[in-house]
């Protein structure tokens, strides 16, 4: 490079990364919500799932694919009983016998796997312990023995194959037992059947987070990957495991199917909103107990126990509430309107009540 170049390539390279980052800072700015008032008692409790008597066992909830006795829950690729032989407790794949499907079909899930490959070595690169973990049938998950074995890295244990390599290595030696924990969310499409969000995945691999979180860039294959045209508009797929000619076996396999939206209010939150009467707002101004009520640029906060102040939203002259949250402040008031008490209501606790000092 020649010393003329230099200083313009340089000032080149830092007016992108300027540019780079507004467009980030700007694009991570968006204010979220979630739907519902901050404390809402009226939202749905969550389920409550049992977990497992031992850590990696299947929860209360899940749909167990594999337990270590029999088949039933697999099929071959025609729909027939799968081809793979149970050795041991485990489900191991026979060479050339095609790949096994879940008969039952998942979308967004939690899958548990459990996988080994061969203790006895035997070739490398891609020809050593290689499987894979398909998602929806489509998105694999790579199985690999990638312990002291080189390959082209979005292709070891723990990618998402031909796509993104795992964080880190985390594998474990030939034979030895091995588990990848996935959350998978499906595609979503529009009208057209066009996407609208890609497949994501998340991957611990040995309980060593591997993939965080990737957008596939399309149904994951050899050199190339496909296009989400090829599966315009699935919503389902089996888990399916893949024959690629070395005796792989697996064990302990579940899956949990996730729920597919955040569950929204019956009714938006839209409280009746009217302006702050500053000289009603004035009279409310004092101490009340612990708490502290307080008027400033025209608005009124409430300092609860010496918390930082919360903006107070009128309803009405004597009914309060905050931004987003389901709190409500009510003032008790006298024949003249001036406030003798105050109740609040923060979350789903006992409301408390405090007399004007
Ligand atoms: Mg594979």
């Amino acid at each position: 490079m020649t010393s003329l170049l230099r200083p313009f390539i340089l000032a080149t390279t830092f007016v992108f990364t300027l540019f780079l980052s507004a467009v980030f800072c700007a694009s991570g700015s968006a204010q979220l919500t979630t739907g519902w008032k901050a404390h809402d008692a009226d939202r749905p409790q969550p389920n409550v799932v049992t977990p497992a008597d031992k850590p990696g066992g299947a929860p209360s909830d899940a749909v167990v694919l594999f337990d270590g006795t029999d088949m039933s829950k697999w099929r071959s690729k025609d729909g027939n009983d799968a081809k793979w032989k149970i050795v041991d407790g485990a489900m191991e794949s026979v060479p050339r016998s095609g790949f096994v499907f879940s008969r039952e079909e998942f979308g967004d899930c939690q899958l548990h796997v459990e996988f080994a490959s061969p203790k006895k070595v035997k070739g490398s690169g891609q020809g050593r312990g290689n499987s894979g973990v398909f998602l929806m049938g489509e998105f694999e998950v790579q199985v690999l023995d990638s312990f002291n074995n080189r390959t082209y890295p979005d292709g070891s244990a723990g990618a998402v194959y031909g796509q993104y390599p795992p964080l880190v290595n985390a594998s474990r030696g030939p034979g030895q037992w091995q588990t990848y924990d996935i959350i998978f969310r499906r595609p979503r499409f529009d009208a057209e059947g066009k996407v609208s969000k890609n497949a994501q995945l998340t991957v611990l691999h040995n309980g060593i987070l591997v993939q965080n979180a990737v957008l596939a860039l399309g149904p994951t294959g050899w050199i190339q990957h496909k296009t989400y045209d090829s599966i315009k508009g699935k919503t389902k797929g089996p888990i399916s495991l893949q024959d690629h000619g070395n005796p792989v076996r697996y064990r302990n396999i579940w899956v949990r199917p996730l729920v597919e939206e955040r569950q929204l209010p019956a009714t938006p939150y839209d409280p009746v909103k009217i302006d702050l009467d500053q000289e009603v707002a004035a009279k409310l101004v004092g101490k009340y107990g612990a708490h502290k009520v307080e008027q400033k640029n025209k608005k009124l906060f409430l300092l609860f126990h010496g918390h930082s102040p919360l903006e107070m939203i009128p309803h009405s002259a004597a009914e309060y509430g905050f931004k987003k949250s389901a709190g409500q402040v009510t003032f008790t008031m006298d024949d003249q309107g001036n406030p003798t008490g105050i109740e609040l209501k923060l979350d789903a606790a006992r409301p408390i009540k405090a007399n004007r000092q």
